[in-house]
């Protein structure tokens, strides 16, 4: 493909995103293909000679495109957001055109130094502790990492080789091995599976205790896990705290477990994969206080704050004890630029990097403070839209609601609420998770696409509420339902929940 082809095939690929984006409020949110349909339709070897570009979009459009879950599509309540913005996919663009491997500071300059402003502005949007962030005056430091399950695993690295020296050097007789054999982490039984995984592959067994009965991991129960791992021989090691659970964007309360962290040496790992874009707002900020007794933070950029996935946001309050989990010299990799910049290859997994520090500065400079701020506060109050319908609906009950999440199920046998998820899942016209809270069915629906508003709100719930009909008839006092039409004149009064559940009572 010479310049003049990438030119079009460039653009013709940009228009295709740009009309794919606004078309996709009327794409079903699901698609229909079957495992193995891909296999079916395409040759079982690469092509003899090579194609045109013209060629290779119309696959797209005809072959990928039906087998694409619209993750954008204002009807996708599923899971949590995924980001997406055209700042975003602009700078994926531009990072691809570079092509550098950022594995080294002189590898490509500029990525680094981006990396390291962009951290010091994200740290400063969320208002973490000064002594997280590169520009302050001590070993602190944030880096971008692909994942929050990558951020929890290599939190637990750089704990455990911090714990086995400091063991060593306390008591010069013990073991390395012996040490390591005993170690132990901790997190509630609301954490991401990715919490768990950390666990397993880093070989330390990770302790999920019960949360209460609003989601978080309290100190007392904390407290107890460690005293009795502590007189088994264990060695209490990493904490994962969550502030938004994945389950019911639950908080555990950082001033209370950290002191407990703080003494006993345990390093505290925060996962605010979902919710950390909202302490952008100062009103939410409360829900992070005790974040400076934490050793590392991590959010999800690529969740919530309008940048495309990848792009994790790492920070901890020491990076010597990432450089020496992970320094391993070489001679080409030697750096003579000490203190001046990081080599963030000492502090992850792989040795080559990408450019994500791109995106995510086009998003922060083209949406600015304000921009990001109104995108959270929007979202979350469509979420409360949502959440006043399902109250209105006295047959349904919400039973959690945070942030842009709101978990509710119809009151009764949890067979009515799976019933209903059926039904929805089958009609295929919006996009819902099944969730568990204190023992209960419920259905998560969380505000996904920056392109939701109020009408596809009413939207959703009405595809919920028609399929609920089917489940249990409307109460009769309800004409709602034969008054569609009229709707907008004539049904005012009974959408009011309060007149609607007097009128309700009263028939019974
Ligand atoms: C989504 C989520 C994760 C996993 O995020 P990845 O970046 O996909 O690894 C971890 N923790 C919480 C609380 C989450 O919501």
């Amino acid at each position: 493909m010479d310049v003049q082809q990438f030119r079009e095939f460039g653009k013709a690929a940009v228009d295709y995103i740009a009309d794919y984006i606004e078309t996709i409020r009327d794409r079903p949110v699901v698609p229909t293909v079957k495992p193995g349909y891909l296999g079916e339709l395409l040759p079982k070897e690469a092509p003899q000679t090579g194609e045109t570009w013209q060629d290779v979009l119309q696959d797209v459009d005809r072959l990928i495109m039906p087998g694409i879950t619209h993750w954008h599509s204002p009807r996708f309540h599923a899971y949590y957001p995924t980001a997406n913005s055209f700042p975003a996919v602009v700078g994926e663009m531009l990072s691809a055109g570079f092509g550098c491997v950022g594995l080294s500071w002189i590898s490509s300059p500029a990525y680094t130094e981006l990396e390291v402003v962009m951290m010091n502005w994200l740290g400063k949007l969320l208002d973490l502790p000064e002594e997280f962030l590169n520009c302050s005056d001590g070993p602190g430091g944030g880096i971008i990492q692909g994942s929050a399950s990558e951020v929890t695993f290599i939190g637990l690295l750089a704990a455990k080789e911090k714990k086995v020296k400091d063991l060593m050097e306390l008591n010069p007789e013990l073991k390395e091995a012996d040490i390591k054999g005993k170690l132990v982490a901790y997190s509630s039984d609301q954490s991401n599976s990715s919490v768990e995984k950390a666990g397993l592959l880093g070989s330390m067994p990770m302790k999920l205790l019960p949360a209460n009965d609003k989601g978080q991991l309290t100190a007392a129960t904390l407290q107890e896990a460690i005293r009795e791992d502590k007189e088994r021989g264990l060695i209490p090691c990493y904490v994962v705290a969550c502030l938004g659970t994945t389950p019911t964007c639950a908080f555990d309360d950082l001033a209370e477990l950290g002191p407990i962290c703080n003494r006993e040496g345990i390093w505290l790992h925060v996962d605010a994969a979902y919710a950390g874009t909202a302490f952008a707002c100062p009103e939410y900020r409360h829900l992070m206080k005790g974040v400076e007794l934490s050793d590392s933070f991590n959010f999800n950029p690529h969740k919530w704050m309008l940048v495309n996935f990848d792009c994790s946001a790492m920070w901890v309050k020491n990076a010597k004890y990432l450089v020496e989990a992970f320094n391993v010299q070489r001679i080409y990799l030697k750096d003579n630029h000490n203190g001046l910049a990081p080599e963030y290859r000492h502090w992850q997994i792989s040795l080559g990097r990408r450019f994500r520090a791109l995106k995510l500065w086009f998003v922060l400079k083209i949406y600015g403070v304000e921009g990001i701020q109104k995108h959270v506060r929007d979202q979350i109050s469509l979420a409360k839209q949502f959440e006043d319908l399902v109250n209105q609906d006295s047959r349904f009950e919400v039973c959690t609601s945070s942030m842009g999440l709101v978990t509710f199920r119809m009151k009764g046998d949890n067979a009515l609420t799976r019933a209903l998820l059926e039904k929805l899942d089958q009609r295929k016209n919006i996009f819902l998770m099944a969730g568990h809270f204190c023992n209960k069915f419920v259905i998560r629906f969380a505000i996904c696409s920056r392109l939701t508003n109020s009408k596809d709100v009413e939207f959703s719930w009405e595809e919920i509420h028609s399929q609920a009909n089917e489940i249990i008839p409307l109460p009769k006092c309800r004409i709602e339902g034969e008054m569609k039409e009229k709707r907008s004149i004539a049904t005012i009064e009974f959408t009011d929940s309060a007149s609607e559940k007097s009128r309700c009572e009263k028939s019974k």
